[in-house]
């Protein structure tokens, strides 16, 4: 992947990262009003169902009543006054008479109204009630009165009532229907739609949204009356801006740590190459010794040397993650050659004193595909007045790459004189039979394996099959991370002649490692010394 790839990449990514939060945020803003805005008009539309339904309760007890009351003669003076009486006790029903023929033959309203024609009905109820759905009385111009006529007793109703419900919204859509199928109007404000009225059709409650308009209606159960109320969206636009004022900050506060956490992560990416160069050339890599104990004798044999990264402030870099980083960006040679003059630098005359110890140096998969690498080993054996034999070279049973140009480059550097150890053995999944290709003089063990030993773990026993094929291969053993004494003795015991680990020494600088194999040198020479 390319840098101008990546920025691309990262680029999307820190997008998506605003993007959807702010999306999701904007979402749920609109689906939370919108649910609100149902309510709201669903709760209208129950409250002029309620009024409606009242009115027909009233208009029901008084005709029963009515008729009970007046018998054969409708016009009676007591029945009369009866009408007067529900005139004023109910509270939607405007006024009450007896309807012959179109026309009042008595009424609450008096004489005034006697012979007044009321037209023809114009809708009729499953129930066998009869509306007149647009009248007008000549003492209250302007007003249409609903006219519900049962059993010859009419009830007059200002149309308004059920749907006067207070609000405080002026374009809301109220009304309130009726007929077989719920689907005349008798009375409404507001905008409407007739597609509304087929859509609501066999629905005992139902909301839906149309037309810029967050619509719901109800029918009762008890009479063929129904309510609708609808409300513009505008209103659900200014919902949505309000929780959206609350949401879309917090999701775009998410999606900026979102996306500030993918662009440090790829720059730290990015900038560990060029943090690489600068510290080769601010020479910020150093050395430490990790002590090879020959397990029989305790004696230190060798050391390997391992890198460590100290930047300016302070701060150590660990290997796991900048070695990987080298590998990819193909500064590894660089890294390995830097190595190689540290241990020049710093041994000088180690081997003078100590001439059969070694100092192995790990090899990365590209040092092996160039000669350049034998001659950096052989001029390091020379710097440190020693000889090949005092170098040994790591190399991962990952980083054998089955070419015959690698198998080649070892068999020259054993010719040359320096040992090939094959590192982190059974970490990788290369076959013996494959392993057996190279040619080695010893096999690490890796820690992994080593602190299975005495465990009761599954594979607590794979170190001795490990140990068995390095037999086979005829290798000498190095044990890695060895921290207690019993596995110490396990491996020595299984012929296991060297080891690594906490148990002897941790890495150490140079210094400290040639003070303490001269301080061993004097005790052991100071043994031998008569009396
Ligand atoms: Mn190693």
């Amino acid at each position: 992947m390319s840098r101008r790839e990546a920025l691309i990449i990262t680029f999307i990514a820190a997008l998506v990262a605003i993007a959807v939060p702010t999306s999701l945020a904007l979402y749920f803003a609109q689906r939370e009003s919108l649910r609100l805005e149902t309510d709201r008009a669903m709760a209208y539309a129950r409250d002029v169902l309620h009024r409606s339904e009242s009115t027909a309760d009233q208009i029901d007890a008084a005709t029963r009543e009515l008729a009970a009351a007046g018998g054969s003669t409708p016009c009676s003076d007591a029945n009369v006054a009866l009408m007067r009486r529900f005139d004023l006790a109910s509270s939607y029903i405007q006024a009450v008479g007896y309807v012959s023929d179109n026309r009042f033959l008595c009424s609450s309203l008096g004489s005034e109204v006697i012979g007044l024609d009321l037209g023809p009905v114009d809708l009729i109820q499953p129930s066998g009630v009869k509306l007149r759905t647009r009248v007008e009385f000549p003492f209250a111009k302007g007003t249409t009165f609903l006219v519900v006529e049962r059993d010859g007793y009419a009830a007059i109703i200002n149309k308004r009532l059920p749907i006067d419900t207070t609000t405080d919204a002026s374009d809301i859509t109220l009304a309130t229907l009726s007929g077989a199928s719920i689907q005349k109007v008798l009375a409404g404000r507001g905008y409407m739609k007739a597609e509304w009225l087929e859509t609501i059709r066999g629905h005992h409650a139902l909301a839906f949204v149309d037309d810029n308009h967050v619509v719901a209606a109800v029918t009762s159960s008890r009479y063929a009356i129904g309510a609708l109320a609808a409300l513009p969206t505008t209103h659900l636009t200014r919902h949505v801006r309000a929780i959206a004022a609350l949401l879309v900050p917090v999701g775009v506060l998410a999606g900026m740590i979102l996306a500030l956490v993918v662009v440090k992560v790829t720059r730290t990416q990015f900038a560990m190459p060029a943090m690489l160069k600068s510290a080769l050339a601010h020479d910020e890599f150093f050395l430490v010794y990790q002590p090879v104990v020959d397990l029989r004798t305790g004696r230190w044999v060798g050391a390997e040397a391992l890198i460590r990264w100290r930047r300016p402030g302070g701060d150590m870099v660990s290997p796991d993650h900048f070695i990987p980083v080298a590998e990819r960006a193909g500064l590894i040679g660089r890294i390995t050659a830097r190595v190689i003059d540290l241990v020049a630098r710093e041994a000088s005359d180690l081997f003078v004193s100590h001439p059969d110890f070694h100092i192995a140096i790990n090899l990365a998969a590209s040092d092996l595909t160039s000669r350049t690498i034998i001659d950096l080993l052989l001029g390091l054996a020379r710097k440190v007045s020693g000889t090949p034999r005092n170098l040994i070279v790591e190399v991962t049973e990952r980083s054998l790459i089955d070419t015959e140009a690698v198998r080649e480059l070892i068999r020259e550097l054993r010719a040359a004189g320096i040992h090939v150890a094959i590192d982190d053995f059974g970490t990788g999944y290369s076959s013996l039979s494959y392993v057996e290709t190279f040619a080695f003089d010893f096999l690490k063990i890796d820690k992994s394996f080593v602190d299975k030993i005495g465990t009761k773990a599954v594979t607590s026993h794979v170190v001795s099959h490990i140990i068995e094929m390095a037999k086979d291969l005829k290798l000498e053993m190095v044990a890695e991370g060895i921290e207690t004494q019993v596995q110490a003795h396990y491996l020595q015991a299984h012929g296991v002649a060297y080891g690594q680990g906490w148990l002897f020494a941790e890495a150490m600088p140079l210094e400290q490692l040639r003070d303490q194999l001269n301080g061993m040198a004097m005790r052991e020479g100071g043994a031998n010394i008569p009396g």
